[in-house]
């Protein structure tokens, strides 16, 4: 029996170099593909020859990508079966490191192609630059320093991923705890709060241990590829062709300038609301009228048909593109027993259609996810006509714009939920929400330029650095008596330990999003079809003009932030309760 939701799918395009029967668990016969592209590229005579070679490169990553999703999905749908398990474990263990160096191998034979040049430069510009960086930032000496960093990265989450608490006579988890911050009994959330935060301060030797060594390795490794600091290495790593930390830096200064007088507005409302003298870091999770959670749905299936009709009224063909992965079961939506937590998008590269996990409570978070992630699903179905799998998705920063839209997008509709003053409280709690994001995507971007920016730094001047940051973006909260919990408050951020400098790519992309969204206030029809078109250009074009495409400025400074707050504060005026 298959562990998939839905059934076996063709590939949208047939096999032409991956034989129909390529056995996966089978390494051997893996690499007799990749040992057939190294021989075939240097007898590739004309340009026409080496775009061949790129497709049948594509067809075999399309299909182990495909594979490992399919594996992945199952591991995640039955959580509770060895099979599934297993099948997966082998693939990331057997298959995974086989690939890797075969992949970097083909991106060298790439680059030093003598017909690389001939290739059309418009089709491949973006395509070239990323393989060029991959092959370019290379050196062996970094593997074992890598190795090493994989294992202190991992050694954070799993230090992370174990404190526990006694609360009540019941051992939580720190994510547990998160929800007492809902509570409506101001006691609970305090003692919840205090909890939390005094489980973790016991921890912050070694976070700063860990991130110490993290520190060093990353500086060694930036040096061996010839950089004089890590952060102009990661801008290259991550493939940052289109702003730089110049422009990271309009970012927080537009963030501290253009919304965080929005951000003090709603935390002033916030404790007048709550009666209170003072905010403190236990009083921002909780509604602030203290009503109870909305109820958007009760089983998966209402949510499922209430959200086809949002689509139905947005655009007939987002709707049918809905309607299609419903009719394929595509979507694995209600929480059950035996299913991992949270929620992705996952999409079947070979099929080119897009799959969509989550676990659905029946809670507005909910809502905000299946709208988000149809957003993704929707990105990967305007892409499906790419032949080149690299171009059939975009970079995240604007991956996000595709979700994040929709988000704002859907809400127009959102009485297919809610009666109006339920849908009214649903969306001013999405604006608020993303206007109190900014700030702290401000704090641990500029936090990491600063980092990675004065080598040899004390661990209390880095405290500092952070300390100063919290001034410049916390608002109003009053942390009168935790100033230690404060000024190691950045060791939750995992991003920080585990994907440095990777986090500000949501401020750009909801950036994006606020921009589709002003301008379908504007015009609707023709925002979305800017929308729309923009994600079917996929990862072919670089971000200014994907931005472009989608009728958005790549630009992180107040002109561009400025008239969104502006938006944003009357669509909330307008929905007040
Ligand atoms: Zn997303």
């Amino acid at each position: 029996m298959s562990l998939l939701p839905f059934d076996a799918l063709p590939p949208h395009k047939a096999r032409t170099f991956v034989p129909k029967s390529l056995n996966f668990g089978d390494p051997s016969a893996i690499a007799v593909l990749f040992d057939e592209l190294e021989r075939r590229a240097p007898g590739c005579k004309t340009a026409a020859d080496l775009e061949a070679w790129l497709l049948s490169w594509s067809e075999l990553r399309a299909a182990l990508d495909e594979e490992g999703s399919k594996r992945y999905i199952a591991m995640t749908c039955h959580t509770d079966s060895p099979e599934a398990e297993k099948a997966y474990l082998e693939f990331v263990e057997k298959v995974e490191p086989l690939v890797k160096p075969r992949q970097f191998k083909l991106a060298q034979t790439y680059v030093n192609h003598p017909l690389r040049s001939k290739l059309s430069a418009k089709r491949y510009k973006v395509f070239d630059r990323d393989v060029k960086v991959q092959v370019e930032l290379f050196r062996p000496e970094n593997v074992p320093l890598e190795t090493e960093e994989a294992k202190l990265t991992q050694q954070y989450q799993k230090l992370s991923g174990s404190l526990t608490v006694s609360f009540r006579g019941e051992e939580k988890t720190l994510v547990q705890m998160g929800r007492y911050l809902e509570e409506t009994d101001r006691a609970t959330r305090q003692e919840a709060w205090e909890l939390t935060a005094r489980r973790r301060l016991q921890e912050a030797e070694k976070f700063e241990d860990t991130f110490d060594e993290l520190l060093k390795l990353r500086s060694q490794i930036a040096k061996n590829a010839g950089f004089d600091n890590y952060r102009d290495y990661a801008f290259r790593s991550l493939g940052r062709f289109d702003y730089g930390p110049a422009e990271c830096e309009r970012f927080h200064e537009a963030v501290e300038k253009a919304i965080m007088p929005a951000v003090r507005g709603l935390q002033a409302e916030r404790r007048a609301q709550l009666k209170l003298e003072k905010l403190r870091p236990w009083d921002l999770g909780v509604d602030s009228l203290n009503r109870p959670p909305l109820r958007p749905f009760e089983e998966a299936a209402q949510m499922v048909s209430r959200t086809q009709k949002i689509f139905d009224r947005l655009d007939p063909g987002l709707a049918q593109g809905f309607h299609t992965m419903q009719g394929l079961r595509l979507l694995d939506l209600s929480n059950r027993k035996g299913k991992a937590p949270g929620g992705y998008q996952s999409t079947l590269a070979e099929a080119r259609l897009p799959f969509i996990f989550m676990n659905a409570v029946g809670v507005q978070r909910d809502v905000e996810t299946i709208l988000h992630e149809a957003g993704h699903a929707f990105h990967a179905l305007a892409a499906r006509d790419e032949d080149l799998y690299a171009y059939r998705s975009a970079p995240i920063e604007f991956c996000e714009v595709a979700s994040m839209s929709m988000e704002l997008l859907g809400n127009q509709f959102l009485e297919e939920f809610y009666a109006t003053p339920e849908a009214n409280r649903a969306r001013r709690t999405h604006l608020e929400g993303i206007l109190n994001i900014f700030p702290w995507i401000a704090t641990v971007d500029a936090f990491q330029h600063w980092i990675y920016t004065h080598p040899g730094h004390t661990r209390n001047e880095r405290s500092d650095a952070w300390v100063n940051l919290m001034k410049r973006f916390g608002g109003e909260v009053d942390w009168t008596g935790f100033k230690d919990v404060r000024a190691s408050l950045w060791h939750r951020q995992l991003h920080i330990f585990i994907h440095p400098f990777y986090y500000i790519e949501y401020g750009i992309a909801q950036l994006g999003a606020l921009q589709v969204w002003a301008n379908s206030r504007r015009d609707g029809p023709a925002a979305l079809a800017a929308y729309k078109k923009s994600l079917a250009l996929g990862g072919s074009r670089p971000l200014p003009e994907l931005f472009a495409e989608a009728g958005c400025r790549f630009d992180f400074s107040r002109q561009t932030i400025e008239p969104l707050v502006k938006l944003v504060q009357t669509e909330l005026a307008a929905t007040a309760n």
